[in-house]
């Protein structure tokens, strides 16, 4: 009998390290070596990162963990998240747990076309070379195909070439778009090799001189949107007035609109981490994204609905790749991949977009309540208690009695580990 696998687990919290890792076992089917992987903290050995990076000399270790309760597009969802910092996964945990209610987050992404960029100087009739380029577009798609036959049998490829004459501070200059469809990947390796093999052509049609040969990070074509309602019965009216102003306050004020957005890309960047991919990247396109018209603005906004209910909608590019970099052949950002369920780098971005939306909107529902604070620091006390020197079972000493007191801080905890020496 078919058993329909919900995400929302109760107590996940309150389960030991056997207990989560049998629960994520059988949600995604894991074989027992890839348990041990992952029960194994230290999965990638010596070899395996000297071929990743250069001037190895030890691995740096985050904590994984397990965002619950994830409905997306009426599919369930465990989401494996890598992070530092307390408190996100138990936010993004509780958004969804909320907006599960209501349907849960409706997400959608356009194809996943990415750009190329190739820079033109020194061209003389800027207008002619624009016209001559064009004209030659289908020989530039067909040059820049012959680089990846995979990609073109899955689908993809070149589509599409776009000329820009650009005006800078050295002068006029022509920028070419090479747009690619790359499918389940990333991407920049396949546009930074396409780039580079169409660039001598380009460089004979426009009488110009090639210069940068590069992915965009800002792929505007690759778009990722999605929503969720949070009931004005469940978080309150008064949260909901007040999420509304705090997005108001954003939108208005870039010192606001930094920290907004920097609570979204705790979720985003995350998921990037634990399925390999390059966070870097999407930092740089959501700020850039954000940025466009030259306004800094929220990657979330906020309204009532008839009903008088919370809508939260994002929008942002995300360029994530399910093949490709280091997603196949870090172990686990494998086996996260596993976890996830993904069928294709869309759906991997919409799961992304939609646990960024949920961190927005519970960092936002508590900033509007008790603050950020309390949570926050309840989970921190640990790292405080440690900072100050604790050891050992004096860490979780330390770390209740600094809560109990509401008084966190690595003064106080120096103090209670002096107490709990001599006594
Ligand atoms: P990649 O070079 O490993 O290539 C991915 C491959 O996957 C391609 O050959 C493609 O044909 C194939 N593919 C796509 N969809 C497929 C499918 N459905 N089935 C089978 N194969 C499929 O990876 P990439 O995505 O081109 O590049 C990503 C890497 O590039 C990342 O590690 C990133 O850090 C790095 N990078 C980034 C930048 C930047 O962002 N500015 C610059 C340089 C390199």
């Amino acid at each position: 009998m078919y058993v329909k696998k919900s995400s929302r687990i109760r107590h996940f919290y309150k389960k030991n390290h056997n207990e989560r890792l049998s629960i994520l076992q059988r949600f995604a089917n894991l074989t027992s070596e890839e348990i041990n992987t992952l029960k194994n903290l230290n999965t990638l050995d010596f070899n395996s990162a000297n071929r990743m990076i250069e001037n190895v000399v030890s691995t740096m270790p985050i904590p994984l963990g397990i965002a619950t309760n994830f409905l997306i597009n009426n599919k369930d969802y465990l989401i494996p998240m890598a992070i530092e910092e307390p408190s996100v996964i138990a936010a993004a945990s509780s958004a969804a747990k909320l907006a599960r209610i209501s349907g849960g987050f409706i997400a959608q992404s356009s194809d996943p076309l990415m750009i190329g960029q190739i820079q033109l100087t020194k061209i003389k009739d800027l207008n002619k070379a624009k016209k001559e380029i064009l004209k030659n577009k289908n020989e530039l798609l067909i040059l820049a195909n012959q680089q990846d036959s995979i990609l073109i049998q899955m689908g993809g490829g070149a589509k599409d070439i776009q000329v820009r004459i650009l005006k800078t501070i050295t002068g006029k200059m022509l920028i070419v778009h090479l747009i690619v469809d790359v499918r389940d990947a990333m991407g920049a390796n396949i546009i930074n090799t396409m780039s580079e093999k169409i660039a001598p052509l380009l460089e004979e049609l426009s009488n110009g001189i090639v210069s940068l040969r590069i992915v965009s990070n800002l792929p505007i074509q690759r778009i990722v949107k999605a929503t969720a309602i949070w009931q004005k019965e469940l978080i309150g009216e008064q949260t909901v007035d007040h999420i509304i102003d705090a997005y108001a306050f954003a939108l208005a004020d870039p010192y606001r609109c930094a920290t907004h957005n920097k609570g979204i890309m705790n979720g985003i960047d995350a998921v990037a981490i634990a399925t390999g991919n390059d966070f870097r990247a999407i930092e740089a396109g959501a700020h850039a994204f954000a940025s466009l018209n030259k306004k800094y603005k929220p990657l979330t906004k906020y309204y009532k609905n008839k009903s008088g209910d919370l809508v939260g909608e994002i929008e942002l590019p995300l360029a994530f790749g399910i093949i490709g970099g280091i997603t196949q052949s870090h172990p686990t950002a494998k086996i996260n991949l596993k976890i996830l369920n993904v069928k294709t780098s869309s759906e991997l971005a919409q799961i992304i977009a939609s646990v960024g939306l949920a961190q927005n909107f519970a960092a936002l529902r508590a900033l509007v309540n008790e603050g950020i604070q309390k949570g926050h620091m309840k989970l921190h006390s640990r790292n405080i208690a440690i900072t100050a020197g604790a050891q050992n079972e004096i860490i979780d000493l330390v770390a209740q009695k600094m809560v109990k007191e509401k008084n966190i801080s690595v003064q106080r905890a120096k103090e209670l580990i002096k107490n709990y020496a001599n006594s």
